[in-house]
């Protein structure tokens, strides 16, 4: 499919943005302090052989000893059965669990290894938590169009490249080209590749695995032999092909490593790399930054005035569609059938852009007819069969709820790029203002006796604030009866809308005040007053903050000035 590629490289971080049909349906990204160590090809030293578990641990510097089964370390030849799970970032070779195997092919642990032994072997994943790193002899190293196997001597295709003529011309190509000791699998991507095509991965993957032999010799164990390339020449490996138009990259560094790459590495006719010098930066320029941050969101509209809601646990994905607005009556089913069957065409590409995996449930807007529930059905199917990630869809239900699964491939884009938000810990609520204000009155009052007549202050959000001097003054009134004194309000700008403080604002023993201004509206533009009692020094607050008797005096007849609200109030 003709594919526009976009890449930002800065320090630290490389984002790839991939356009189809000018359409923005991916976001690739590196950080250079998250780089993966799957695919590592790395020299380790066996730490323990474990024969109950068929299993040895393996020291690859990392922090934690890898492990390694039985049946992921043969010497001779490795499994006959050869198949690339494409969706996998880099393809490698299905691998057996070494206990699964039966045990009767597989030697045993103890007879292969021992201690102290040093091996050649990859990441195969990733440690995770308490667990340490899986890894496995059968060491893959991806090329464009093949899959470099070096342990075993045969040419493979993937399962996903159908036609049988296809097939055996691409094993009779390879064949020729390889070197006669390496073993190669040709990729899906490869289907109807040219011989050249073909002769530069061969060159390639070749280099590629000297450099391992040559550096293999002389490592001493732990030591990475072979790191997976940047993502940018990922990129120039995973996602260009004939069809793209363009590679636009920022960075001046990353342009001549993409340049040389494809200099050596891809047959002609070579894509097209273009440096981008303009003064806005590259996302923007080309509109990514915002359809990001549009993709991130719960809410996604729809042309039509409809809407998502897309909600991801960690069990489930729930994709809600809504009408936006009310349809009438007349012509509803109509409406409604027009906004699921634009709706199947979001959710699909919102499933790949956010790769969001595992379980979804897509709850349609219901609709009476069965025919129509069939019709959104099948365009869903349609719609995900260009969707290279496996997914399986099971029935529309009679309230128009389709269950499906999508293969996990990645992290999902918010689990990348997000973290659960501190305001509400993740609940994606905040208590609203006015649960926050009521429960301040019940504070405090709950706390009467304790503040004995003393001057309470209370520091709030700005909107809560509001909500105290405004709405709920009466409230607040009447609990200042109670308490015969004041309720000073701070407003704190910074404060999260959640958070408050209530606090006595003297020490010394009460004086009792005449009050009976209080009763008076606030409304009165600017009052001043004579309070009678003994206030001390209180902390200082920003004039205008407060609705209480001047606090910042210190004798006998200080002023207390009742300040309009909320207009006065700072910052509102
Ligand atoms: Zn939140």
């Amino acid at each position: 499919m003709q594919n526009e590629i976009v890449i930002n490289a800065s320090a630290g971080e490389t984002r790839v943005a991939i356009f189809e049909r000018g359409n923005f349906v991916e976001l690739h990204l590196e950080r250079e302090s998250e780089r993966s160590v799957a695919g590592n090809v790395v020299k380790g030293r066996v730490t323990r052989v474990l024969p109950g578990m068929q299993a040895a641990f393996v020291d690859i510097g990392l922090e934690k000893a890898a492990f390694l089964y039985a049946g992921d370390y043969r010497q001779e030849s490795g499994p006959s059965d050869i198949d690339i799970d494409e969706e996998e970032e880099t393809p490698r070779p299905q691998r057996r669990r070494g206990r699964n195997d039966g045990g009767r092919s597989v030697p045993k642990i103890e007879s292969l290894l021992r201690e102290g032994e040093e091996i050649v072997v990859q990441v195969a994943k990733e440690p995770i938590g308490t667990k340490g790193a899986r890894i496995t002899s059968h060491v893959s190293i991806p090329g464009r169009h093949l899959v470099l196997t070096p342990w075993s001597k045969r040419v493979g295709v993937s399962r996903r490249i159908e036609g049988e003529r296809e097939r055996r011309r691409l094993r009779e190509l390879v064949s020729r080209l390889r070197p006669p000791d390496l073993g190669f699998i040709i990729r899906t991507a490869g289907d109807a590749a040219r011989e050249q095509d073909l002769a530069a991965d061969v060159k390639y993957l070749t280099e590629v695995w000297d450099e391992i032999q040559i550096k293999q010799e002389t490592a001493r164990a732990p030591q990475v032999l072979y790191t997976e390339p940047a993502l940018p020449l990922r990129v120039i490996r995973d996602f260009v092909t004939g069809d793209t138009s363009r590679v636009v990259v920022d960075s001046a560094v990353v342009y001549d490593e993409m340049k040389a790459f494809v200099h050596r590495f891809v047959a002609e006719p070579q894509p097209r790399i273009e440096r981008y010098q303009g003064d806005v930066p590259i996302f923007d320029s080309f509109g990514i930054e915002a359809q990001i941050d549009a993709n991130l969101g719960r809410k996604v509209w729809l042309r039509s005035g409809g809407y998502l809601i897309i909600d991801q646990s960690e069990a489930l994905t729930a994709i809600d569609i809504n009408t936006g607005r009310y349809v009438g009556k007349h012509d509803l089913e109509e409406t409604v059938l027009r906004t699921n069957l634009e709706a199947v065409k979001e959710v699909v590409q919102q499933l790949r852009f956010r790769t969001i995996g595992g379980l979804i449930i897509i709850d349609f807007i219901d609709m009476d007819s069965s025919e129509n529930r069939e019709k959104v059905y099948r365009a869903l199917q349609d719609a995900i069969r260009h969707d290279k990630a496996r997914t399986n869809i099971l029935k529309i239900s009679e309230l128009g709820l389709v269950e499906m699964t999508r293969k996990r491939t990645r992290e999902s884009l918010v689990q990348r790029l997000c973290e659960p938000c501190t305001y509400c810990e993740g609940k994606g609520y905040v208590l609203s203002r006015e649960s926050v204000a009521h429960k301040i009155l019940r504070e405090i009052r709950k706390d009467l006796s304790r503040f004995c007549g003393r001057r309470v202050a209370v520091r709030v959000s700005r909107s809560v604030a509001e909500l105290l001097l405004g709405r709920l003054k009466n409230s607040l009134e009447a609990l200042e009866q109670e308490l015969g004194f004041a309720i000073e309000v701070r407003a704190q700008a910074d404060l999260h809308q959640e958070q408050f403080e209530v606090f006595a604002l003297e020490s010394g023993p009460p004086v009792p005040l005449d009050l009976p201004w209080l009763r008076q509206t606030a409304e009165e533009t600017e009052v001043e007053r004579t309070g009678n009692g003994h206030v001390s020094a209180t902390p200082s607050t920003p004039p205008g903050t407060d609705l209480s008797p001047d606090n910042g005096a210190v004798d006998d007849g200080a002023k207390s000035t009742i300040l309009p609200h909320p207009e006065r109030e700072e910052g509102f």
